[in-house]
């Protein structure tokens, strides 16, 4: 098995030098504005190592890494009822995809795509004010990265509610559909704020540990959720995380991923690792272009895959 350290600087070096860095996200002006040279990687192993490259201690917006979060404080709250509102398909199409939720009757097809994860924060606001529930969310993601400078960021949050028309037209047709139980703007408003929490890739890294550990923080040993929780989010990352490039990146990297279109990407390779990159510039489905390439390359050169025997 080569080195980790010698391989991560490796590929770190590569990516820097690589042209084709895709687009920044610009419908949200706020993550326009981000340097597309901007690079990190980081790898929480089980035995407590963290390994680094590039831009790792950077903070970038998480944007719909944070869905992850948000499904698994909500699984705790109503657990299998939740399906009942959302669906655990892949959705095979883009991640706001209007024309899908009217074929579905507002039940969106899975908690990964912007409709699903809006139900999911209408699950989190019940019986709290939004501020309440926007920082049960980030109490929830520093208890994870063992960090409290883990923040939300205002600006971010605040250009995404200036500019999420196609957002705001899938909550108030899923409201249409009795499928969401706030008005439209709460539920956004909690929903654009957790969307803008910032973290580095050495938080993010540390944020998913629990997953890759059947649901336990390695370093406390304590549990976060079960075993069998932890399984089906894996499962709904490998098929629903990077939307309708979900497949693709199944078939080049084989772990299971979440991307967000601040270019950061969250893989886990179960009992193995917990993965964050992040590479501003998107390809076409608005997964992190780089992000998708390096776990690909690290995936290979490490011999990591859930499919491997
Ligand atoms: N906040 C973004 C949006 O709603 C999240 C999308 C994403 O990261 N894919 O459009």
């Amino acid at each position: 098995m080569p080195d980790l350290e010698t391989v991560l600087a490796a590929l770190a070096e590569e990516m820097a030098a690589r042209p084709d860095r895709g687009e920044v996200a610009s419908y949200i002006p706020q993550l326009g504005k981000i340097d597309p040279q901007r690079f990190g990687i980081a790898v929480a192993l089980a035995d407590g190592r963290m390994l680094v490259a590039g831009d790792a201690d950077e903070p970038f917006s998480i944007q719909s890494i944070s869905k992850i979060f948000t499904l698994t404080l909500a699984l705790g709250k109503v657990g299998d009822a939740l399906w009942r509102r959302v669906g655990r398909e892949p959705s095979g199409n883009p991640f706001n995809s209007i024309i899908q939720l009217e074929h579905e009757r507002g039940i969106p097809r899975n908690p990964f795509i912007n409709s699903g994860a809006i139900v999911v924060t209408d699950v989190l606001l019940a019986g709290h004010q939004p501020r309440e529930a926007i920082g049960e969310i980030l109490r929830f993601v520093q208890f994870l990265a063992e960090d409290d400078t883990v923040f939300i960021d205002k600006d971010v949050a605040a250009s995404e509610k200036a500019t999420g028309y196609r957002n705001v037209a899938l909550a108030n047709y899923m409201r249409a559909f009795d499928n969401l139980n706030h008005a439209p703007e709460l539920a956004l408003g909690v929903y654009f704020h957790h969307c803008a929490i910032a973290m580095s890739c050495r938080q993010l890294a540390l944020s998913g540990r629990f997953l890759a550990h059947g649901g336990k923080s390695p370093s406390t040993g304590h549990s976060v959720i079960s075993p069998e929780r932890a399984r089906r989010i894996l499962a709904l990352m490998l098929t629903c995380g990077h939307y309708d490039g979900s497949g693709d990146f199944a078939f080049r990297v084989g772990i299971p991923g979440k991307s967000g279109v601040g270019g950061g990407i969250l893989g886990i390779v179960p009992g193995i690792a917990s993965i964050a990159v992040w590479s501003p510039g998107l390809n076409e489905n608005g997964n992190s272009r780089l992000g998708s390439i390096v776990l690909e390359k690290l995936a290979k050169a490490m011999d990591w895959s859930i499919f491997a025997p």
